[in-house]
């Protein structure tokens, strides 16, 4: 564990009490202010403290230590000038693990707090807020700054703090009680803007339940009939099922909220439909899960995390709301992560049919004050004791927390790639669990080579095995098209096979559904002019543009640029210019012609941009409204139908070529994730068809015969073979820097520091396969950590590189970052 030791330091009598601080910033170390005596008993371990930073600038920083590190002879000091909030808003543990990734993942403990805290806890200069329409107050600082910022649209905090720099009055403190309530926000990005749908619900206040004579015909109706529904026990009524069936109307509900005999609330649409203050009933278990059940509970016993291998549709998902039900009835708090909230819409409304208004959500997607305020109330005695969310709610504060499940746990997305911290959730997840006695679950039907090892050879693990589907469906039977063997025949038309097209046809005119699967968006991902060979690529990044049909435009899937379709051929004054294989726009025009009986939807990046889009397309598939849903890699997630008869696997050499140690593990998980889509309900069993010009490599025949444990036999043997993770870590440095040239100097400079001390182990320089993104050339050395280094010692021979490399002339104008156990 590379937790830094907390500094310890008695200051003598009558010294300065000082504070180190961590401001939002990716400068190393902490920074130390002086506690001005006024402020002693308010600033507290965690506490908000407005401090100035550099020569203006003013930032919310968070107080680590205290007393803080004397500084050296000499060193003039500043003071704190605010504390912003009564109580700490970090706990101790979050500042534990804030360490923690800062030290494991190379990064700077004020980049931890960037990415840990939703924007509007961490104001900063720069941070644009704006009021509320209507907003009021009494207190006169606030009204003053209420004032401030009434007429315009919004203003940097910078320019709020100069209007009332004058009287030298504090404006934090007052400005977060205006946030805090709600009467000054903090503005939000346009994509955050879209709002969240909402339904707004109506429910009785205690007087309201009481209240007997009330005048007006219609108001009277309104309070019998939510009388009559709280009686029976039933949800909130929805707002706009009031105003539709009784004769009240807006005004009615108006009224009687003035009186105070009801409150009106609104919740996001998506769990709003199966929530209710009551909570459901508990699934009730089949054999083999109630069997995964205690072994899972009795791992424990040995292992603090335990690993359930259940195949797809096993219903992992019933047997982590028994689990979670067990820990919040010891009175401990659960933690339940997600690869990508936005693509599981059905797990959270199954969650919160049990869990109701226990269960707090936590992702990105949400908009900063969601995120804020959730935050705050899991500091406070009414938090959630079920946090789902995606891999940032790792970040939250947690009291008691007594299990960590990872769902589908081999996912990808769970690591950050940019910017730093570039950590991977699971990982620090198991971490934060140990520090908090906290047990952890991973889960999934396809485990990363990693977690198997540890669960099997390692024994770190303990691992849980769950062979069946529920309610006796059976695997989909997998059926593998040789497309070269075809093409030569003459066979492939289109991009579907024969026998996909008959498969596809025979499901859908029986009324089921298929799901097609190609990981690549847009329509051609390629162009080229067919008379001398030119194609567009991207001013600013190294890659070809994918034609986009539906825009119209060519567009850059590095940095999102976008170029109009060129009428002729640059180079040769031809008009031939043709793409080059197949996107998802493409396959959902094809299906269109292939397949006269089709309902088509289309789910991938460009389509799920806007907040809800992932739901609607999921809720109409789900209600056959659709019945071919074709998409990009976020089709093989998690997603439970119930008439899926054929999934095809239209591209499998994508994934089988990519140039990467891990492609064929990684081949096989999404392959047998998006099969397991199919045949999901006993009854008919579901068909795969998958499409590849390589039908006799190994992992194809693993994944046909659903038959992980040979897929990862071969991995490990080659990774042993070959020293790769789990047998050693990976640490990626990257170079990045305006010119070539100067990439490849400074990358050879890092090199040759490194070499002396690490030898071999140091691979490369290498130009990745996008050698250049948004004008900076990017050049990467791989570090192998092998024995006798130990991973913190090789950490401190690369930050030690890296700083002389920036005092030499190679290091100009260069940026250099690590990737610790990159993906
Ligand atoms: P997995 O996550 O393993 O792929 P799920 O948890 O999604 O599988 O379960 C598959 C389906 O089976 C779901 O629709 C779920 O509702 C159903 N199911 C699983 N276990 C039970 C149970 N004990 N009682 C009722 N339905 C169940
Ligand atoms: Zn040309
Ligand atoms: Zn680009």
């Amino acid at each position: 564990m590379l937790l830094q030791a907390p500094h310890i330091s008695t200051p003598s009598g009558n010294a300065p009490l000082l504070a180190d601080v961590i401001v939002p910033l990716a400068l190393s170390g902490t920074f130390t202010y002086l506690v001005p005596p006024a402020l002693a008993g308010e600033v507290r371990q965690g506490s908000r403290v407005l401090v100035s930073f550099g020569k203006k600038k003013l930032y919310t920083a968070i107080v680590l230590r205290l007393p803080g590190t004397t500084p050296p002879e000499g060193v003039e000091l500043k003071p704190i000038l605010e504390v912003i909030d009564a109580d700490p808003i970090v706990t101790a543990e979050q500042l534990e693990l804030w360490q923690w990734l800062s030290a494991y993942y190379m990064c700077t403990i004020g980049e931890v707090m960037k990415a840990a805290m939703p924007s509007s806890l961490k104001l900063e200069s720069e941070t644009m807020i704006e009021v509320c329409p209507d907003a009021t107050a009494t207190e006169p600082r606030e009204a003053e700054i209420i004032k401030a910022l009434s007429g315009v649209k919004a203003m940097r905090l910078a320019d709020l703090v100069k209007q009332f720099a004058a009287d030298r009055r504090p404006i934090h403190a007052p400005l977060r009680r205006l946030i805090d309530q709600g009467l000054v926000k903090v503005s939000e990005s346009l994509r955050q803007r879209e709002k969240m749908p909402t339904i707004t619900y109506v429910a009785l206040t205690a007087e309201g339940e009481k209240e007997t004579n009330c005048k007006g015909k219609n108001r009277a109706a309104l309070l019998a009939h939510l009388q009559k529904l709280k009686a029976s026990g039933a949800p909130d009524a929805e707002r706009a099922a009031l105003v539709a069936e009784l004769p009240s109307n807006g005004a009615t509900i108006a009224a009687l909220r003035k009186k105070g005999l009801i409150y009106t609330y609104d919740r996001p649409a998506d769990v709003a439909a199966d929530d209710s203050s009551t909570e459901g009933e508990l699934p009730q278990l089949a054999e083999a899960q109630l069997r995964a059940f205690h072994e899972i509970c009795d791992s424990w016993q040995r292992h603090n995390v335990c690993l359930l291998h259940g195949v797809t549709s096993s219903g992992k998902t019933e047997i982590y709301i028994r689990l979670i039900a067990r820990t919040l009835a010891e009175g401990k708090s659960v933690l339940y992560l997600l690869p990508e909230i936005a693509l599981t819409t059905q797990i959270t409304s199954r969650l919160s049919r049990v869990f109701g208004k226990r269960m707090g959500l936590y992702h990105s997607k949400l908009s900063d004050t969601a995120r804020a305020s959730l935050w705050r109330r899991q500091l406070s005695p009414e938090a959630c004791q079920l946090i789902l969310g995606a891999r940032s709610a790792l970040f939250l504060p947690y009291h008691n927390l007594g299990l960590i499940i990872v769902d589908e746990e081999h996912e990808t997305s769970f690591k950050q790639q940019d910017p730093a911290p570039r950590y991977h959730a699971r990982d620090a997840a198991i971490v934060l669990a140990a520090r908090s006695g906290a047990k952890v679950l991973l889960g999934t039907a396809t485990p990363s080579v990693e977690s198997y090892h540890n669960a099997t050879t390692a024994g770190k693990y303990g691992l849980v095995c769950l062979k069946e589907r529920y309610g006796g469906a059976t695997l989909p039977d997998i059926i593998v098209e040789d497309v070269g063997e075809l093409r030569r025949k003459k066979l492939m038309k289109t991009p579907f096979s024969p026998r996909l097209i008959d498969d596809t046809r025979a499901v859908l005119d029986g009324g089921g559904q298929a799901i097609f699967f190609i990981n690549r968006r847009g329509y051609t991902p390629v162009m080229e002019c067919h008379t001398c060979g030119w194609t567009p690529r991207c001013v600013a990044c190294d890659v070809p543009l994918t034609h986009h049909r539906q825009t119209g435009r060519l567009v850059c899937h590095y940095c999102g640029a976008t170029y109009a379709l060129p009428a002729a051929c640059p180079c040769c004054g031809e008009h031939d210019l043709r793409g080059k294989g197949q996107g998802t726009e493409k396959i959902e025009e094809e299906v269109s012609r292939c397949f006269p009986q089709a309902r088509p939807a289309r789910m991938d990046l460009d389509t799920t941009r806007a907040k809800t889009a992932h739901e609607k397309i999921i809720e109409a598939f789900k209600h056959l409204k659709t019945n071919l849903l074709i998409g990009t890699q976020m089709v093989t997630k998690g997603l439970d139908f119930d008439h899926v008869g054929v999934v095809g696997i239209l591209d499998a050499d994508a994934l089988l070529n990519r140039p990467d140690f891990r492609a064929h593990e990684r081949a096989f998980q999404m392959m047998s994730q998006v099969a397991g889509r199919a045949g999901r309900r006993g009854g008919s069993r579901g068909h795969v068809v998958l499409q590849t010009k390589q039908p006799s490599l190994p992992v194809v025949a693993q994944i046909v015969g659903g038959d992980y444990e040979s897929m990862f036999a071969g991995q490990i043997a080659e990774r042993r073979e070959f020293l790769f993770p789990p047998f050693c870590r990976l640490i990626v440095v990257c170079l990045k820097h305006r010119y070539e040239s100067a990439c490849e100097k400074a990358a050879e400079a890092m090199a040759t520091l490194l070499r002396p001390s690490l030898g071999t182990a140091v691979l490369g320089p290498d130009r990745p396969a996008v050698g250049r993104v948004q004008y900076q050339h990017i050049r990467r050395l791989v570090v192998k950590v092998i024995s006798p280094h130990t991973p913190q010692g090789v950490k401190a021979l690369l930050l030690h590189a890296r700083t002389q490399l920036m005092e030499s002339p190679e290091g100009r104008g260069v940026a250099v970052f690590f990737d610790v156990d990159p993906i």
